[in-house]
C-alpha cells in the first residue's frame, strides 16, 4: 500500500493508526484538517482510533515532514499532507474555509526584503484573513 512505503520512507514503523490517518489525510475532500475533524473522519469510517491516539500521530507526522500544521488565528492547529511545494494561505472569517494561493510577486518580494537586510529567506508563512465581497 502507498501508506505503508510513505511511512517507511520517514522511518515510522506501520502501524493501523498512521495508515488510517495518513488514508483519511490522503482522501478527504478537505486538505486541511484538525485533528477533531481526522478524529470525526475516522469514526465515520467505522475505525477505532481515540482522540489521543490522533493527535500523538499527526505530532509524529509532522516531526516526520510528513505533514505541515499551521495555526491559523481563532481555529483549532490545521494538518495538512506536504506536497514538497510551497503555499500560502487566506482564511475566510466568515466560514472558516481555508483557501491556497501562490504568488510569485509576493515570493520574490520577500526575498529580496530579506536580503536587503542581509538575510536569506529560510521559511516564511503567510495567512490573509479575508470575508467575502459585498
Ligand atoms: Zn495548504
Amino acid at each position: 500500500m502507498v501508506e505503508n512505503n510513505e511511512l517507511r520512507k520517514v522511518g515510522l514503523k506501520v502501524t493501523l493508526p498512521r495508515v488510517k490517518i495518513l488514508q483519511i489525510l490522503d482522501t478527504a475532500a478537505q486538505r486541511h484538517m484538525s485533528a477533531e475533524d481526522v478524529y470525526k473522519a475516522l469514526m465515520d469510517a467505522g475505525e477505532d482510533v481515540g482522540l489521543a491516539t490522533v493527535y500523538r500521530v499527526l505530532t509524529q507526522f509532522e516531526a516526520a515532514g510528513l505533514v505541515e500544521r499551521h495555526n491559523f488565528d481563532g481555529g483549532h492547529a490545521v494538518f495538512e499532507l506536504s506536497d514538497g511545494e510551497h503555499h500560502d494561505h487566506m482564511i475566510n472569517v466568515d466560514s472558516g474555509e481555508v483557501i491556497e494561493f501562490i504568488d510569485l510577486e509576493i515570493e520574490r518580494r520577500q526575498k529580496a526584503i530579506a536580503a536587503e537586510h542581509g538575510f536569506d529567506l529560510v521559511d516564511h508563512k503567510m495567512v490573509l484573513y479575508v470575508s467575502k465581497r459585498k
